[in-house]
């Protein structure tokens, strides 16, 4: 990967060579999982690419963060055994065609963080929907009449193949159900779409019920073994590279303009030619990824104009370090949602980097996941730290006090999945231009899922043209 300017692939600074004139490359703008994926699908197409990355680093929302020596994320992501695209791209990039590379699979469990006899939830280990169902009946959280309601729920989505109204909030869709049942499935929700259920759509979260269901293993928990930028968007830079594209990081790139025979580029180190560009930013760096002139066409302004009317929701990941060796009831805990939702064990982080985590120290390493919007955005980040490690004395009085610590507060994480918001799909928007991003899926929320799918998409597409 270069972060150096390199000459433009069609400035004909490059010897003559004999025979037909090299094909041009497609440029990739933005090298999150979106951009990563249609890169690498497009090169082992045999198409060449180059990737233009603004930032100094591949994964974009989901990218590695180095503090003090530390590899963390930029925050906590979790995948679910039903990403399937995900899943069947990570296993080609890194050649392991049976197992879940680079990730830890994890049966879905709700334990609370305090001490208690047991988890909240805990999946069944049977086919779906009997998963859910199984783990629902077993709920040490409702008692037999709160178990039934919920599954009778279950089996009504089913029924109805996950569809609800349109305008219908998850609040909505829950109300029916006892409180208890609530308050489990609610911060699943939030997890989920990101979005406070008051406002996010049941539509959405109904659907990926559905997904959840629809396969062996799709409710599985898959925790990233690799930070975030090595496990896709780094290993597919390394495939791209590897059959002669480009990988240009602090690079900084518009279209501006089409023509009868490419796309000008203009980007941070120069101008060249493309053959075509798929477009991979994020939905509010869209309008920027433009010339005046490209986004008056009709199929990219009408892009422009729906991801314009999106909102977003943020996400605050606070990294706690510790002196000690750390147990937690599952790798995943519930918390109490004042101001943490969830804690996971990322112990992974220190076996990472042993040396940084030597010198700190260090022996137990947690994040602490805080979804969507709060009173906990006002706060600074020494504050928050006090705030989050009241909550874990609060709910665990013996908790060891954290010696290192890193907020990191994501503002505009996701878009919001409320009901109604409309977005442009992946695939072609104009003559010899695509879209990608988490924002092109109709059937998912902001996720890697989406975004790698919509990778997946957009390159199709362009293939597909070519053929024709
Ligand atoms: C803190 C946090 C936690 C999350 N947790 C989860 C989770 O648990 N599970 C899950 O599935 N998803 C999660 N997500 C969502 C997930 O990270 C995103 O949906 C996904 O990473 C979006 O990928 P993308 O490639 O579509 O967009 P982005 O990651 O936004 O990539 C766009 C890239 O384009 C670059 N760019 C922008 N403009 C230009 C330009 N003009 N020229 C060149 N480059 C440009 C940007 O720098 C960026 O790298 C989380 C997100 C955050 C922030």
């Amino acid at each position: 990967m270069s972060a150096e300017p390199r000459p433009s692939p069609d400035r004909g600074d490059a010897p003559a060579a004999r025979g037909p004139p090299p094909a041009r490359p497609v440029a990739v703008l933005g090298g999150g999982w979106a951009g990563a994926v249609a890169a690498y699908r497009l090169s082992a197409s045999g198409i060449p690419v180059v990737v233009h990355e603004a930032g100094s680093v591949l994964g974009g929302r989901a990218r590695r963060v180095e503090r003090s020596g530390l590899a963390i994320d930029n925050g906590q992501h979790l995948l679910m055994g039903a990403y399937g695209a995900t899943l069947a791209v990570l296993r080609g990039i890194h050649q392991q065609p049976d197992a879940d590379p680079g990730l830890r699979r994890f049966r879905l469990v709700v334990a609370p963080f305090e001490r208690s006899p047991g988890p909240l939830l805990e999946a069944a280990r049977l086919p779906p929907p009997w998963d859910l169902v199984g783990g629902m009946l077993r709920s040490r959280a409702l008692d037999w009449n709160e178990r039934l309601a919920a599954v009778r729920w279950l089996r009504g989505l089913a029924k109805s193949r996950y569809a609800r109204p349109d305008g219908e909030t998850v609040d909505g869709l829950l109300a029916p159900l006892p409180p208890s049942v609530r308050r489990l499935l609610a911060p699943l929700s939030l997890a989920a779409l990101n979005t406070p259920t008051e406002r996010a759509s049941s539509a959405m979260f109904a659907r990926i019920l559905g997904r959840l269901a629809a396969g062996r293993g799709g409710t599985d928990f898959l925790l990233p073994l690799l930070d975030l930028s090595e496990l896709l968007p780094e290993a597919a830079a390394r495939r791209v590279e590897a059959r002669g594209g480009e990988v240009r990081l602090r690079s900084t790139a518009q279209v501006a303009a089409i023509r009868d025979d490419g796309v000008d580029i203009v980007a941070t180190e120069g101008q060249w030619t493309a053959s075509a560009a798929i477009v991979a930013v994020g939905p509010h760096q869209l309008e920027g990824a433009f010339s005046p002139g490209v986004a008056a066409l009709p199929g990219v302004g009408r892009a422009i104009g729906l991801t314009g009317a999106l909102g977003y929701e943020p996400t605050t990941t606070v990294w706690l370090g510790f002196r000690e060796r750390l147990r937690l009831p599952a790798h995943i805990a519930r918390l109490d949602d004042r101001p943490g939702h969830w804690v996971v064990d990322r112990h992974d982080v220190l076996e990472r980097s042993p040396e940084a985590a030597q010198a700190h120290a260090l022996r137990g390493f947690l994040a602490i996941v805080i979804s969507a919007g709060g009173p906990h955005d006002d706060l600074d980040a020494k504050s928050l730290f006090g705030e989050v490690h009241a909550q874990l004395r609060r709910l665990r009085p013996e908790f060891p006090t954290p010696v290192w610590s890193q907020v990191i507060a994501e503002r505009r994480a996701t878009w919001s999945c409320v009901p109604g918001a409309t977005r442009p799909e992946a695939g072609r928007i104009a003559d010899r231009l695509y879209l990608a991003g988490d924002y092109t899926d109709p059937g998912l929320p902001a996720t890697l899922e989406a975004a790698v799918a919509s990778g997946e998409r957009a390159a199709r597409a362009l293939i597909g043209d070519r053929e024709r």
